[in-house]
Order: structure tokens, then C-alpha cells, then sequence
């Protein structure tokens, strides 16, 4: 447990520091004036008058940045809130954080973007960037004014959740968010070879008797944007890329030099299509969980740089919405405050990825691909850090989370690592 209390100027001392660009975690102390980094110090200690911050036995990283998150308000405030949900990301280390367009009314107007703005000010908790809607009410049909959803805060363009139909309408858009330099982020996902499936199309969909998605949904909608941002030569981000097809798509679309770039979640790398043996309306997600071979095809990417980074897909659903027939459930699960806990477990603590890789992936890549501030150790920048304990261990209880909703199938699983809490410009948000 760390004990602050909040001062303007300080040292934290004691730390290993992972400095994620330059692939290394070693002894460090971090001096923070009026909410900045203004010096950082290779030595576990340092002479100083200035009030200390001992972390000692903690690792000290910039603080993680999530670029695919749902916060829902506003319109769905039952589910989320920028309140809740900024608390939920900063329990689990995040100091930005993107959010979704498909809010209602969607954030298709700069009206949206200022107000959530203005809601995550009001909250404090975490910086929030949001992202525009590409279409008019996320209809595929007609595209919004770009100009003045950026000029009003907007950091990227999606319809995320639905896949632009018409080709020619995508076009344009990569047209215009070039212009802009704006990237697209796209849910790549026929919904015609989707349609009422419930999970991945495979031996265990046959077995369950439950209509699947297959594979080639996500193969064909990647495949077509490619060709789009090769086209215009627009920047294209891939969401939640959940197949091995997916993958061999984005690494020969990187060969060629297009400007592609994809995200993985934590749950596409760490559940698989089998586990829905259980029926649990939490593990329903869009796109499905998939089969093993995907989860090591997606971990080989990451790893090899086919993949850039991972982000949540943070999507909070309320019980009453939950816990109904498998069928009549909404896709989506939550994320924040689970999601260093589980890579650490699962992809570091066995050895598959190494920590400051892990931290890499969510500071400096997600940061790089939209061009965010922060996910970097700076002098100047703002104070966002991460403290965590990369060896405890802990069981998520349902009432640990902070999340307004509670859709995960994570709990009762323990975990190896934990985040202590943030620093948001040089103020300490404790995870206790
Ligand atoms: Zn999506």
C-alpha cells in the first residue's frame, strides 16, 4: 500500500522504472514539479530537501493508454458513465484513454466531443481523447464534418461497431481523413456473414449448436480496407484484429509499406471459443473469441510487430442486459481494471512476453499510432505514471469494480500483478 498525500513538488524514489521506448526496467528516481516530469535520475536514491515518495518494492512505468474503449455517455448512462468509467480505467493504471462514437446521440457532432470533454474534466480521473463517427449516426451512408470534429478535440474517426458497407462511402472518408490527418480505426467485420451468429464458427459452434461467425467475416472486411488505405494512402488503424487470416493480411499489407496499423484485446489473446461450454453471456463478444490457434497466431504478432499494441474494447453492459438467453444477450465485456493483471499473468508471469514488452504495448505504441501525448518517460511532459507490483497476487471479487457494470468472466480468477495506482499530472489516484 502507498501512503500520499498530494504535494506540488516531489521525488519518487525507491522504483524500478520500466522506460518502455528504450526497452529497459532499472533502479530510477522521477522528480515531479507543479504536474511534470522535470528530472530523471538513473540511482534508487537521491540527496533532496523536497518531499519523497518511497515505492520501494513498486514499478514505475508512464501510465498505460487504452485507444479502443466504450464509456456510453452519452445515453447510456445505466451501463457507464465518463465518471465510472475513467475511475474504472485509472484502477487499472490507464491515464488516457480513448472512447467510441457510438454513444447516443452518436458522437457525430462536436457538440458530443466537447461535452464528454467536459465530462472528463469534471471527473479527473483520466485524460479522455474522444473519436468521431465517420458516418452520420454511424449509418454508413454520409460522412460528418471533419474539420470541426477535430478542431472541437476529436482524435480519430470510427463507426466502431458497425463496418461501412459501401465501399465508395469508405473511400471518401479515407479521402477526407487524409486530409485531415485523421486515421481511421475500422471494425472489420462482414455483418452479412455474421448475422445471429453468437460465436466463432468452428467444431465447438457445430458442438453447442450455435450459428458461428466464421473467420473469413474478419478476413474479407480487412482485406477490402487495405485495399482502401492503399488506395488513397490514408492511415487505417484495424480494431480488435481476432484472426490468424487477419493477421497474414495486416503482415503482407506491412511489406508492401501501406499504412496499416491493428490492436489485439486482452481477451482475444488470453479466452478461447471453448470456454463458451459454460453458456456465459459475458464471454459473448464482437468479434468472437476464437480458437487456440488464433490466440497463439495473434501473440506471435504481437511479438513480431504485425500487431502494434493492445487495447480493451472496454464494453460495459449491465447485468439486467447479461443475464438473459445466450442469444438475447448485447456483445461485450469490460476491461480496465483487468487487463494488466491478466496479460501479466498469462503472457508475462509464463514467459511468452517479456514486462517492458508488455508495457510497450500499452504506453508507446497505442500513444504512436493516434498521436497522443504521454506513454513515454519525458522531461517537461505531463506527470501520467503507473505504479504497480508486477508479483502480487489477487482474486478480482465483483466488488472490487469500479466499472458501473459488472460483465466480466473474470471474476473469482486470481492474478499475478497488480497496479497500485496513478499519477495524473503529478496527482496520486490511488487503487485501493
Ligand atoms: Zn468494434
Amino acid at each position: 500500500m502507498i501512503e500520499w498525500k498530494d504535494k506540488r513538488d516531489f521525488w519518487i524514489i525507491g522504483a524500478k522504472v520500466v522506460d518502455p521506448e528504450a526497452g529497459k526496467v532499472r533502479a530510477g528516481s522521477i522528480l515531479i514539479q507543479k504536474g511534470l516530469v522535470t528530472d530523471i535520475v538513473w540511482q534508487k536514491s537521491v540527496e533532496t530537501d523536497l518531499p519523497v515518495l518511497d515505492a520501494s518494492g513498486y514499478y514505475l512505468s508512464p501510465g498505460f493508454i487504452d485507444i479502443h474503449t466504450h464509456l456510453r455517455e452519452p445515453g447510456y448512462e445505466e451501463k457507464e458513465t465518463v465518471e465510472t468509467g475513467t475511475a474504472a480505467a485509472a484502477a487499472g493504471g490507464f491515464t488516457s484513454v480513448v472512447s467510441m462514437a457510438n454513444t447516443d446521440p452518436v458522437a457525430d457532432e462536436p457538440s458530443v466531443i466537447e461535452f464528454i470533454l467536459s465530462r472528463a474534466e469534471a471527473a479527473g480521473k483520466c485524460r479522455v481523447y474522444p473519436v468521431a463517427a465517420v458516418t452520420k449516426g454511424l449509418k454508413g451512408e454520409q460522412l460528418n464534418e471533419y474539420y470541426f470534429l477535430k478542431k472541437a478535440g476529436a482524435v480519430a474517426l470510427s463507426d466502431d461497431g458497425n463496418y461501412i458497407l459501401n465501399s465508395q462511402v469508405m473511400r471518401n472518408a479515407f479521402e477526407y481523413a487524409g486530409y485531415h490527418d485523421l486515421t481511421i480505426i475500422s471494425h472489420c467485420e462482414d455483418p452479412f456473414l455474421t448475422e445471429y451468429s453468437l460465436m466463432n464458427e468452428s467444431f465447438s459452434s457445430t458442438r453447442l449448436g450455435m450459428r458461428g461467425a466464421p473467420a473469413a467475416s474478419e478476413e474479407i472486411a480487412i482485406a477490402r480496407d487495405i485495399a482502401l488505405a492503399q488506395l488513397t494512402g490514408s492511415r487505417l488503424h484495424i480494431a480488435h484484429v481476432s484472426t490468424q487470416g487477419g493477421v497474414e493480411l495486416i503482415k503482407a499489407a506491412k511489406k508492401k509499406g501501406i499504412p496499416v496499423t491493428a490492436e489485439v484485446t486482452p481477451h482475444h489473446l488470453t479466452l478461447d471459443e471453448t470456454m463458451l461450454d459454460s453458456y456465459d453471456s459475458n464471454l459473448k463478444v464482437n468479434p468472437p473469441l476464437r480458437s487456440k490457434k488464433d490466440i497463439s497466431a495473434l501473440r506471435q504478432a504481437l511479438k513480431d510487430g504485425i500487431i502494434d499494441c493492445i487495447a480493451t474494447d472496454h464494453a460495459p453492459h449491465n447485468e439486467i442486459d447479461k443475464q438473459v438467453e445466450f442469444d438475447r444477450a448485447p456483445s461485450g465485456m469490460i476491461g480496465f481494471e483487468t487487463a494488466f493483471a491478466q496479460l501479466n499473468t498469462e503472457l508475462v508471469a509464463s514467459g511468452v512476453i517479456e514486462l517492458v514488452n508488455l508495457v510497450r504495448f500499452m504506453t508507446v505504441e497505442p500513444a504512436r499510432i493516434l498521436g497522443l501525448p504521454g506513454g513515454k518517460l519525458e522531461k517537461e511532459a505531463p506527470a501520467d505514471l503507473v505504479l504497480f507490483d508486477p508479483f502480487e497476487e489477487w482474486t478480482l471479487k465483483k466488488r472490487m469494480i469500479r466499472s458501473k457494470s459488472k460483465n466480466t468472466p473474470l471474476i473469482g480468477k486470481s492474478f499475478t500483478g497488480k497496479v497500485a495506482g496513478t499519477f495524473l499530472g503529478g496527482r496520486w489516484i490511488p487503487n485501493d
